[in-house]
């Protein structure tokens, strides 16, 4: 039986992580930071069968503890503060944890566990405005943002774990994926909320940044199996994953009240500049060939089945809070 460690595993990523490899057979070893109040929403049907380690990313002290503990085959490193926006309005907490946390995490292993294989999470914003339409693994990064920086730095490091101590690590940048585990405060969810609220008659607008934006959406239970396969192969590489379309935020927006049966959607939205980014990243599509041609990897759930079970989600979810 093999064992994993997941950081973040209480996030969108990881919850559906811990549940393929638990379909696989492994043993889950989940770290969790201490909150005043716990947030297990995503992992209550499977808590049982999973064990968690109280840690930390910013202290080396507890990742040590959790890679002794559960001495892990594999560790899949997703932890981060993830959301964009919260990286201007908190720099220092977005860098330590997912520029610096990656690096304890490496640490961890490098002393402790060094024959496991690591995967981290890099990101397609570190791109920023990239200089050509259509991103992989040998486009230049330009981050945009504190969050796309810190990523870019725990990119970089965890390439050099695997050049300097001959570690197996692997970055994945993976292009956006959702899903209905998405935090709510992303624009995908925050649409798919919002538009089941109107169709429920619980809100009348939904309020919007920038609708140009253009993005690759797609479906995190997809893109976990991603990051597993990478950690399988013979040499340790980065992939890109990405569907390899790209919609607009607009598109978003219309296909989510498509679903729910509703035509005008222009009435219901009203922007505001609160939403927008400092620095806007127009336009982000990923090319995916190495992943397809060497993992055997490609997307099932395409733009308008993931917008449809994401609406559907929220519908469902908020005709059982109100009783409805
Ligand atoms: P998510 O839902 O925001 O989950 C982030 C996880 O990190 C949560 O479990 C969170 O725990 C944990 N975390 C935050 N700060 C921590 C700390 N100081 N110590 C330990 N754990 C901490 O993110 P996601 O969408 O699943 O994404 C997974 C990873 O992929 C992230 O690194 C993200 O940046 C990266 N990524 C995501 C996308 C995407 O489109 N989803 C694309 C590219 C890369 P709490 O529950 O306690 O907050």
């Amino acid at each position: 039986m093999k064992t994993a460690l997941i950081t973040g595993i209480t996030g969108q990523d990881g919850s559906y992580l811990a549940e393929f490899l638990l379909s696989k057979g492994y043993k889950v070893y989940g770290l969790v930071r201490r909150l005043s109040t716990p947030n297990y929403i995503y992992l209550e049907h499977f808590l049982p069968k999973i064990t968690l380690i109280e840690g930390d990313l910013r202290d080396q002290a507890s990742l040590n503890h959790a890679v002794k503990l559960s001495q892990p085959d594999e560790v899949y490193n997703l932890a981060a503060q993830s959301f964009v926006a919260t990286s201007w309005k908190q720099p220092e907490v977005t860098s330590e944890v997912t520029g610096l946390g990656a690096l304890k995490v490496l640490e961890a292993v490098r002393h402790f566990a060094p024959h496991a294989r690591v995967y981290q999470a890099s990101s397609s914003e570190m791109y920023g405005n990239a200089t050509e339409n259509i991103q992989d693994e040998q486009t230049k990064f330009r981050p945009r943002s504190p969050y796309a920086i810190a990523k870019l730095y725990a990119h970089w490091i965890s390439i050099n774990y695997r050049e300097s101590y001959g570690m197996y690590v692997c970055c994945g940048i993976l292009f956006n994926h959702e899903s209905p585990r998405r935090g709510i405060e992303f624009v995908t969810r925050k649409i798919t909320d919002g538009v089941a609220k109107i169709k429920l008659g619980l809100a009348n607008e939904l309020v919007l940044g920038s609708l140009d934006a253009q993005r690759d959406w797609g479906f995190a239970g997809d893109y976990v199996q991603a990051m597993w396969a990478m950690l399988q192969q013979d040499k340790p590489e980065d992939y890109v994953i990405s569907t390899g379309e790209t919609h607009s935020v607009q598109d978003f927006v219309q296909e989510s009240f498509a679903a729910v049966g509703i035509s005008n959607w222009q009435n219901y939205i009203r922007q505001d500049p609160q939403f927008m980014r400092p620095a806007e990243l127009f336009l982000l599509q990923g090319n995916s060939a190495r992943a397809h041609n060497k993992l055997g990897w490609k997307p099932a759930v395409n733009f308008k089945s993931l917008v449809t079970m994401m609406v559907n989600a929220d519908l469902e979810r908020l005709k059982e809070k109100h009783r409805l």
